[in-house]
């Protein structure tokens, strides 16, 4: 068995999650190796957060073009070069790519290149190269999923978004999360005629009503159309012009499209992983469950990330892959990620900031005892705009001490806004440290210390 390389962890996977747990290991002193079948970063850097911010900026400066006449400036805008903008972010994401790779080295993390097949409980090959370790996480994300309807393969995923050599000039996203309404966004923004089709009545269904009402009222006032109650039944393609059209379960036929894009959620990625050799359970939707400690079925196998089901953001993966190489290689024996009260933002035109219970589930779980706090206004910024997108804010707190158990905005500003505001959270802010706290003016952030 001597062409066995031994390690003490191996990573499958040199995503967010995979790389953050290899890089705390190796830093600990652990003979680590990371396995990546593509582009070093993953999801986030190559077709998640990293190149959907610089589109989301795209769209921001847009809005700031069409406000600024508002402001006095006089303007002649010449139009949009998609493909510049295209080719000067993927320019940065391969700028990415080389950092992640030089990191690793820097961390003397060995990285193989290739498709891991599990072989047994702690062991893999890549090709024909047989390797085993005393530690193995499965870091390997998710992938996009299709719906399973005749004429989906004429669709796009967020994959093909960012293969877009231009900017289709009609567009259909069907599905109502993130991903819909930020690609949505900036589609809208940038001047598509843009259409999101929902199999209910509403987007950020999971999200406190307060924000999906809102954004879907800025929206429509930018132009955003909706289709709702549209269950996808078939894509049919123009055999003439390639044009899209939908046709949905109640007869309705949608379109034409230009492009028909996906955005009904993701898929773990372990097809050809061999989990069932290693004896890996997964759950009805392939995902791998694992304990608090990113423990799978069996031991010192863990998984990481998108691949658990569980919230699938960078800094969740990111975070529960340095706790765990905290616990394994350092020593901190109890380390593990707190899934709770997890921040998150929707990169929406304009943003979405939320943290904690929205406010069915805290009256699910609190009972009468839930107090809620609300502003509505149109930010300062657009006192001068012919544009009124209204931010919104709640704030939840529950008992008698009024413990902030849930904190919400829509609004620009809301991306950046919120990670403080966690932080309090976090530490059991109540109202009256919020109400005690000295508001900075004039911000729209002020509203959450001094709601009545
Ligand atoms: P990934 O980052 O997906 O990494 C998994 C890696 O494993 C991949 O590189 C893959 O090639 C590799 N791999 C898979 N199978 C194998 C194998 N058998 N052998 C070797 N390698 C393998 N999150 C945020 O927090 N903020 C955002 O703004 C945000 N925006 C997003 C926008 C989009 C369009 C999408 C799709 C996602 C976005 N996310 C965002 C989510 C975020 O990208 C993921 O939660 C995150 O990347 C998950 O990290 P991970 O390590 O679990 O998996
Ligand atoms: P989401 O889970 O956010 O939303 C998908 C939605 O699409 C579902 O909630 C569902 O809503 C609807 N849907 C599901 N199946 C179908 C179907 N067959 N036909 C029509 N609609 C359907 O998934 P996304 O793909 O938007 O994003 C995946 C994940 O990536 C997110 O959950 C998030 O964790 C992460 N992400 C994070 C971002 C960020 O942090 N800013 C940005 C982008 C992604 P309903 O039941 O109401 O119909």
């Amino acid at each position: 068995m001597s062409n066995i390389e031994s390690h003490d962890l191996i990573v499958i996977g040199g995503g967010s999650g995979g790389l953050a747990c290899a890089q705390r290991a190796a830093q600990y002193g652990a003979k680590a190796l990371v396995v990546e079948a593509q582009r070093l970063g993953g999801t986030c850097v190559n077709v998640g957060c990293v190149p959907k911010k610089v589109m989301w900026n795209a769209a921001q400066i847009a809005q700031a073009l069409h406000d600024a006449g508002d402001y006095g400036f006089e303007l002649e805008i010449g139009g949009h070069d998609w493909s510049r903008l295209k080719a000067g972010r993927d320019a940065y994401v391969l700028r990415l790519n080389g950092i992640y790779e030089r990191n690793l080295e820097n961390r003397k993390v060995g990285l193989v290149r290739g498709h891991a097949v599990m072989t047994g409980p702690r062991q893999l090959r890549v090709g024909e190269q047989v390797y085993a370790a005393e530690h193995i996480v499965i870091a390997v994300g998710g992938l996009p999923a299709l719906p399973a309807i005749p004429g989906a393969e004429h669709g796009i995923t967020s994959d093909g978004f960012f293969d877009l050599p231009e900017r289709p000039r009609r567009v259909a996203i069907v599905g109502s999360g993130y991903i819909a309404v930020e690609l949505g966004g900036v589609f809208a923004a940038l001047g598509t005629e843009t259409t999101l089709v929902l199999r209910q009545d509403r987007v950020l269904r999971h999200f406190d009503p307060m924000l999906s009402d809102g954004l879907m009222k800025v929206m429509r006032d930018e132009g955003v159309a909706f289709a709702d109650h549209a269950v996808p039944k078939a894509v049919h393609r123009d055999s003439g012009d390639a044009t899209l059209r939908l046709e949905c379960a109640d007869g309705r036929l949608l379109g034409p499209f230009d492009t028909v894009l996906w955005a009904i959620g993701r898929d773990p990625n372990t097809a050809g992983l061999g989990l069932d050799a290693a004896g890996v359970r997964t759950d009805a939707q392939g995902y791998i469950p694992v304990d608090r400690f990113q423990v799978t079925n069996l031991p010192q196998v863990y998984a990481i990330g998108d691949v658990t089901g569980q919230a699938a953001l960078t800094p969740v993966a990111i975070a529960a892959g340095r706790r765990l190489a905290d616990r394994v290689f350092g020593g901190m024996t109890d380390r593990h990620l707190d899934y709770r009260n997890i921040p998150t933002v929707i990169f929406s035109h304009p943003p979405i900031g939320t943290v904690g219970l929205t406010e069915p589930e805290a009256r699910a779980q609190h009972g009468d005892s839930i107090k809620v706090y609300t502003s509505g206004f149109v930010p300062m910024y657009h006192a001068l705009t012919t544009r009124k997108p209204r931010a919104e804010m709640k704030l939840i707190c529950a008992g008698p001490e009024e413990r902030i158990v849930g904190c919400h905005v829509l609004g620009a500003g809301a991306d950046e806004m919120l990670q403080g505001f966690a932080v309090a959270m976090k530490m059991g802010a109540t109202k009256r440290d919020f109400d005690d706290t000295v508001a900075i003016h004039p911000t729209s952030a002020e509203e959450f210390v001094t709601m009545r």
